[in-house]
């Protein structure tokens, strides 16, 4: 369920301090510590998962509820309208430095056509 070196397990049971937005039973949503754009959070399940390469069938409600959560985090922060992405690097191609899953929600300022 949880990994003692996890740094985002600990994050989701407290025992490190975020900027934390939103908790519920499933998830824990908080500022990335080196923002990137002005709104940048991360979604993160409470449950210890390595990453997208991770999830099973098991996963599935909780990654609609994380999409859902995006969107309700989008709204309260203002950018529903001017838009906003949700970002999930898997892997050493990808730049993944936390081995537990986590969704990048990135908005507040243009980014641009590409993807990459
Ligand atoms: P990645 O694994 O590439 O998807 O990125 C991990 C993200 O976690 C980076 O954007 C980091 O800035 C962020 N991060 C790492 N440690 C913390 C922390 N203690 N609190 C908030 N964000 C963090
Ligand atoms: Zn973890």
């Amino acid at each position: 369920m949880s990994d003692p070196n996890c740094i985002f397990c600990k994050i989701a049971a407290k025992q490190i301090p975020s900027a934390l937005l939103h908790e519920d039973n499933l998830v824990v949503a908080f500022k990335d510590i080196a923002p990137q754009v002005p709104v940048h959070v991360l979604i993160v399940p409470k449950v210890h998962v390595s990453g997208l390469d991770g999830l099973g069938e098991e996963h599935k409600d909780l990654v609609g509820h994380i999409a859902l959560v995006g969107q309700k985090l989008a709204r309260d922060l203002g950018v529903a309208e001017s838009g906003y992405r949700m970002v999930v690097h898997c892997g050493p191609d990808a730049g993944q430095t936390v081995f537990h899953l986590h969704f990048h929600l990135l908005g507040g300022a243009p980014m641009g056509g590409k993807m990459v």
